[in-house]
Parts: structure tokens; C-alpha cells; sequence
């Protein structure tokens, strides 16, 4: 075990109940939870961050037309609001400006470990400690292990027969390759999500020809973005209670469109009707009208935002292809219609290993009980941030915390807000460790589960909610204000509270 003992001064002065915390990652979830420690007083954390920078997947999404379908007024920390977002949709160097001057404005620089990846925690009962391992195998201890790596952060990249013998470029929307220049050539893209609909709009008017490999439509209605305005920015900046109101506007019609996640919703037809409309506007082709016109009820998948998706899929240089792949050759993807596609460069949008949540991280608890085994029927958490049998372990945008209808920012304060109380306790009763209690975590999940056969996503169609045995594993089962509430305030009563043993405390490690 290495001791890195840069901390451990301040970590004594502090007195022995302070306890250092390891946070994985620094995106928006590591950021805004190292936050509040520091808010709090608490300095003894360390974030690992296996990158070079912070903002997550604003850091890694760097595609042409990469932004946000969530406005930006509400898709920021409401105790950093940011008066000057240039548009209602902000794009992705606004987005990963404004997590970067979180980091630096909060001091936060100085607790982040970059290029650190964790692969292996395990729990010490014995010590009440979490032994962390790094991909490098760089050991340290924590007392809490708190993890911000969501669930959008691990690149799906399907594998095509064949792909060896492809001699031009491919790679993933969320690893761009900028070295490329797609002007003049022909491009492959598979994949049709929400990525898909904000890159090929940007590439399709460089690019010789583009092939959309689509394997299911999506509902894909219009996007009410503009810039705001100089006399708009103003205002905010000189009445920042226009700003928080113009934040609680959009929250409020957000938490609206949750209506339309329910089975048979009227909302969800209106949704379904805007879609068609678009696609009526910009399509002349019925053949690819109904190819572009899911079969599924909006919201069974993520419904998507785009001015511009139809007005792409109507170029002359673009063509939609629904046959499927069935391999690759050394310059052309052939269809299982026995078509052949001439490629130069394979984009993937083929979006993220969504229900694998902390693998491959392998993480073991009580018993060295194995996370990865314990969610092998898929991942579930008690209110998304603890699992029992997993002490002083918490995480956020865990198992069943996604949104399709509102801002995640919101729900990370709320488990942040949640995880600071659980902190408290466990530092003002001088614990060793709390553990959710099974019992508690069981009637959470039952009652979710029942709660989320109402929605759409319950629906026959296949989305990145839910697992192959179809579990939804992924989404939040009702509104937003419905999960603020559960998570106020944390109820100790639903948490094992071992004490400490009665013996000299074991030694502070932390990391720089
Ligand atoms: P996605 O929505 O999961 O889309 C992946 C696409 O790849 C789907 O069209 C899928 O088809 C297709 N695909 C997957 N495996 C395939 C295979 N083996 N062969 C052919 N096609 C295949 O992924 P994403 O577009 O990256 O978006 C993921 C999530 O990231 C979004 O839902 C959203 O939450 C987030 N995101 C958000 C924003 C934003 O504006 N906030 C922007 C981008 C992404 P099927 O539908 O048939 O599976």
C-alpha cells in the first residue's frame, strides 16, 4: 500500500473523525459533490480523475454540433448560476468553459488527480477503510468512496464482421477524431441516437456522401433554441432573481413533459404529432418518410430535439439506410441486402454501455461481495447512491436516476444534498460506517419498479434503459419533485450505523 501521506498533517489536525473521501471522477457529479464538501469544510478528498481535464462527458464529447438538449439556465448547478449563456441550448466548449471555472472558482484544482483511473476498490471491514487500486496500481485508502462516473461514459462501438479490413479511419462520437478532414469524402455513420441527430447535420454539407446505417427511427421534434439576447444577458446579470425565475420557468415545463412518459399519454401523442409534422414539412420521399417514422410511442426512447435532422436526411448527398450491416470490406460496408456502401471513414454514434454502470470497474464490498456480480440481473441502488452490503460507498447518477425529461443537474444536487447528510452523520457520530439496509433498498426498488410499468419506457421497444432482460435499470420513475422529496433528507433509520471498534484508530492515508 502506497502511503501518500501529503494530507495526513492536515488530515490530524483536523482530529481523527475527519475522514478522507475519494471521489471517482470530475464531471458535473464529481464536481458539484466535491463542492459542497469543501462548502462544508471538509478538504480531505481527493478526486481521481482518469483524463487530463475535468467535465466528463463535456470534455469527451467534442463532435461537430455537440450540445445539450437540456436548456443551459437549468442545466448548471443552481448555486453557480451563469447569467450569460450565450444561447438556450448551450454547445459543448460553453458547457465545458463553465464546469472548468466550477473547478477552478471552488479551488478544486489542487484535490484532482488527472490521468488516475480507478480499476479495483474492495472494503475493509476490519478497518473501515476503502483499499482503492489505480489502473497503474497506485494503492490508497479511503473511509468514503463516492463515485461521479454516471452513466453515459464508456463508448459502445458494435463490432462489424470484417472491420479489420477496413482501410480508412473509424472512430466513435465520443472520441472525435478532429485529425480527419470529412470534407470531400465519403462517410459511413451508424447510428441514429441522440448524437447522430446533432453530427450529421454538421458533416453532411462537407462530406461527398453520407450513409446513414439507422437500425430504429427516433421521434425527433423541433428544438426552441435562439441566442439570448444582449438586453436578455444584461438584465439577468443586473436581476438575478430574473435569472433564477427564468431557471424555475424552465423547470416547471420540463417537469411537465414528464406527462408524457406515461403509457398512453395524451402529452406523448402531441410529441408524436410535432414529429410528424417535421418530417412532412422537410420529406418529400414517402418511402423515406416511413423509414424516418418510428413504430414505437415517443419517450419509449429519448425523444430528441434538432431544427435541422430532417432538413439533413432530405440532401441529395445523403442516404438512409435500413437494411443493416452485415460486414465490412476494405472500402465499403455491404448491407444484408448484398448492397455495397463506398466508405472512406465509419463514424460510430452508436452511443454508450449505458446498463453497465461501474464496470469494468470491480468493485467488492462487505464479504468481498462483488458489485459487478451483486447487479448481474442489472444494477439497482437504494434511491440511486447507496448499495447494501457496500459501506460508505455512494454514487451519483447511479442505477435509475436518469431523466428523459429534465435536467440531471438537478438530480446530482439532490443525491449530493443526500450523500453530504449520510457524510455528517458519519463524521458527528464518529461511525465506522453506514450500510443501507437491505430491507430498505428492496421496498425502494419494488415500489420503482412497479411505479416505472406505467411509463413508456415499459413500452415493447429496446433503449439504453434498460437491460437485455429488459429491467429498466436506468430511469427515474417519476417526476423530479417526486425524487427532491424522497431525498431531502437522509434517513438514518434505513442505514446500518456500525460504531467503531474500541481500539487505536488505523492511520490516515490520502492521496495529494
Ligand atoms: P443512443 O441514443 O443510444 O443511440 C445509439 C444509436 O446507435 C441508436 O440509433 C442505436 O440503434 C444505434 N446502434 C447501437 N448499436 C448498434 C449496432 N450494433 N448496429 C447498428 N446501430 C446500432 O446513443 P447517443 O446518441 O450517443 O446518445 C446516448 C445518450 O447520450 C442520449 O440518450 C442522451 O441521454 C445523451 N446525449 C445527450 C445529448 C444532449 O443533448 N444532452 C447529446 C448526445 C447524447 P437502436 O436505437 O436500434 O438501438
Amino acid at each position: 500500500m502506497t502511503a501518500l501521506t501529503t494530507h495526513s498533517a492536515s488530515l490530524a489536525r483536523a482530529g481523527s473523525a475527519t475522514p478522507h473521501i475519494a471521489i471517482l471522477g470530475a464531471g458535473a457529479a464529481g464536481l458539484c459533490m466535491a463542492i459542497q464538501l469543501k462548502k462544508a469544510g471538509i478538504n480531505s478528498f481527493t478526486i481521481y480523475e482518469k483524463a487530463g481535464s475535468v467535465a466528463g462527458t463535456w470534455r469527451d464529447n467534442t463532435y461537430p454540433g455537440s450540445g445539450c438538449d437540456v436548456p443551459s439556465h437549468l442545466y448548471s448547478f443552481s448555486f453557480e448560476p451563469k447569467h450569460d449563456w450565450s444561447r438556450k441550448f448551450a454547445h459543448q466548449p460553453e458547457i465545458e468553459a463553465y464546469f472548468q471555472q466550477c473547478a477552478e472558482k471552488y479551488g478544486l484544482l489542487p484535490h484532482i488527480r488527472f490521468n488516475t483511473e480507478i480499476a479495483e476498490a474492495a472494503f475493509d471491514e476490519e478497518e473501515a477503510l476503502w483499499r482503492i487500486r489505480m489502473r497503474d496500481g497506485e494503492e490508497v485508502s479511503a473511509t468514503l468512496f463516492i463515485s461521479g462516473a454516471g452513466q453515459l461514459n464508456q463508448p459502445f462501438t458494435p463490432h462489424l464482421d470484417g472491420i479489420e479490413n477496413f482501410k480508412g479511419a473509424a472512430f466513435h462520437s465520443a472520441r472525435w477524431n478532429h485529425e480527419i478532414d470529412l470534407t470531400g469524402k465519403k462517410v459511413a455513420v451508424v447510428g441514429s441516437g441522440a448524437s447522430a441527430i446533432q453530427f450529421v447535420p454538421e458533416i453532411a454539407p462537407k462530406v461527398a456522401h453520407l450513409t446513414l446505417f439507422q437500425r430504429t427511427p427516433n421521434w425527433v421534434v423541433p428544438k426552441a433554441d435562439r441566442p439570448y439576447t444582449r438586453l436578455e444577458i444584461a438584465l439577468f446579470k443586473r436581476f438575478p432573481a430574473l435569472a433564477k425565475l427564468h431557471r424555475y420557468m424552465i423547470y416547471l415545463t420540463l417537469e411537465r413533459n414528464f406527462l408524457a412518459f406515461l403509457k398512453d399519454s395524451f402529452f406523448g401523442k402531441l410529441f408524436e404529432k410535432a414529429a410528424r409534422k417535421e418530417i412532412e414539412t422537410h420529406i418529400e420521399d414517402p418511402e423515406l418518410r416511413r423509414k424516418l417514422t418510428p413504430d414505437f410511442p415517443a419517450g419509449c426512447k429519448r425523444i430528441l430535439l434538432s431544427n435541422d435532422w430532417f432538413p439533413a436526411m432530405a440532401r441529395p448527398n445523403v442516404s438512409v439506410e435500413t437494411a443493416g450491416i452485415d460486414h465490412v470490406e476494405e472500402g465499403a460496408l455491404i448491407g444484408k441486402d448484398g448492397r455495397a456502401h463506398a466508405a472512406d471513414v465509419i463514424i460510430y454514434g452508436t452511443g454508450f454501455k449505458a446498463t453497465d454502470f461501474l464496470c469494468p470497474m470491480e468493485i467488492k464490498g462487505l464479504g468481498g461481495r462483488s458489485l459487478n456480480e451483486a447487479w448481474r440481473e442489472g444494477a439497482e441502488a437504494y434511491r440511486g447512491v447507496a448499495v447494501s452490503g457496500f459501506p460508505n460507498f455512494f454514487m451519483m447518477y447511479g442505477p435509475n436516476t436518469n431523466l428523459g425529461h429534465n435536467s440531471i443537474i438537478f438530480m446530482i444536487e439532490c443525491q449530493v444534498n443526500y450523500i453530504m447528510q449520510c457524510v455528517k452523520a458519519l463524521i458527528g457520530k464518529d461511525l465506522a460506517y453506514v450500510d443501507v439496509k437491505p430491507d430498505a433498498m428492496n421496498a425502494f426498488n419494488t415500489q420503482l419498479q412497479e411505479d416505472i410499468k406505467k411509463s413508456v419506457w415499459a413500452s415493447g421497444c429496446t433503449s439504453w434503459y434498460k437491460t437485455e432482460s429488459g429491467k429498466i435499470t436506468n430511469n427515474w420513475s417519476s417526476f423530479t419533485m417526486k425524487y427532491w422529496w424522497q431525498m431531502r433528507r437522509a434517513d438514518l433509520a434505513h442505514f446500518v450505523q456500525a460504531v467503531k471498534r474500541r481500539r487505536k484508530a488505523p492511520a490516515l492515508q490520502a492521496a495529494d
